[in-house]
């Protein structure tokens, strides 16, 4: 397992410096009787929008509005944000380069920032072994189908919760042992599905990791707590922390919460399993935002202890 150097460095980009206001109007209005068209669009700095972290595959970033803003977009697509002015925007593990996040404002204006999204070097290991792939049977693809209806179900949920304002925390501490964003990679060129998650495990000959409870890493509202458990992802739990960011927990043995249940930053949702497709037992915590895989580490930081 190699982790990429500056992994765990957050770079603040003006998270300490006042932020400037936004630049005024552009253009002289137009003398009345000639059409208005919209002012051209204004390129500003990373302080207009007060990013924090910086733009990289799987991170997510927090930042203020500038004041006046109407609508607020990542790649023409808008962003919700807070009364306050906070909002937050992520990079899926592979998010092309470019990104450009632009505030319209009341008066018209356009405010761009073009982002840079810095690509990671992800835990890819080469197996000279072929990919036993297997044809699924029309009854497991039946179930798959119902299964993943309900986990995009509570993906298109739309909780009201703070929590991705907070400081996540670990859902459970131990041994990571699959990084987010590694692949396997087989012979004849046959690529595995990139790791969407982190995987905590306990290392062997330490206490028993099945069986302990998995909490929150934030506040959220439940919107899957599964009846039985799926065929991949076992017993699973998603929680809604609110402005489209998300956290599952796989493979539990047990679940303690129900779907609609409104949770805090640290309060248990069930036991730690293998249920699902699971070798053996470990916590799977996976993050998106906006259906944007995100890096749970980059949220969590070092693991404690
Ligand atoms: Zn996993």
């Amino acid at each position: 397992m190699k982790t990429a150097a500056g992994l765990f460095v957050l770079i603040a980009v003006g998270g300490c410096i006042p932020r400037p206001e936004a630049p005024g109007p552009a253009t002289t209005p137009p003398p009345i009787g000639q059409p208005v068209s919209p002012p051209p669009p204004q390129t500003v700095d990373a302080r207009i929008f007060g990013l924090n972290g910086s733009p990289q595959q799987g991170a997510l970033l927090t930042g203020t509005v500038p004041t006046g803003t109407a609508l607020l977009l990542l790649d023409s697509k808008p962003v919700r944000f807070a009364a306050d002015g906070r909002f937050i925007i992520g990079f899926g593990r592979d998010a092309t380069a470019v990104s450009v996040l632009e505030a319209r404002m009341q008066d018209g204006r356009l405010l761009r920032l073009p982002l840079t999204v810095m690509p990671r070097q992800w835990d890819v290991s080469s197996l000279p072994t072929l990919y036993k792939g297997t044809t699924p049977s029309a009854a497991y693809q039946r179930l798959r189908a119902a299964e993943s209806a309900q986990i995009a179900a509570a993906y298109a949920s739309q909780a009201d919760s703070d929590g991705w304002r907070q400081s996540f925390r670990w859902p459970a501490t131990g041994r990571i042992s699959t990084l987010f964003g590694s692949q396997r990679l087989y012979a004849r060129g046959v690529a595995g599905a990139p790791h969407g998650g982190v995987d905590i495990a306990r290392p062997t000959g330490g206490a028993a990791l099945e069986g302990t409870p998995a909490v929150a890493p934030a506040d959220g509202v439940v919107v899957l707590a599964t009846d039985h458990p799926f065929s991949l992802e076992g017993n699973l739990v998603i929680i809604d922390h609110g402005f489209g960011l998300f956290s599952a927990l796989m493979h539990l043995q047990r679940i303690d919460v129900r779907t609609g249940e409104r949770l805090q930053r640290g309060q248990a949702i069930g036991l730690i399993g293998m249920t699902g497709r699971a070798t053996g037992p470990h916590l799977h915590w996976g993050m998106t935002w906006n259906g944007a895989r995100i890096d749970p580490m980059r949220l969590a930081g070092p693991m404690p202890g």
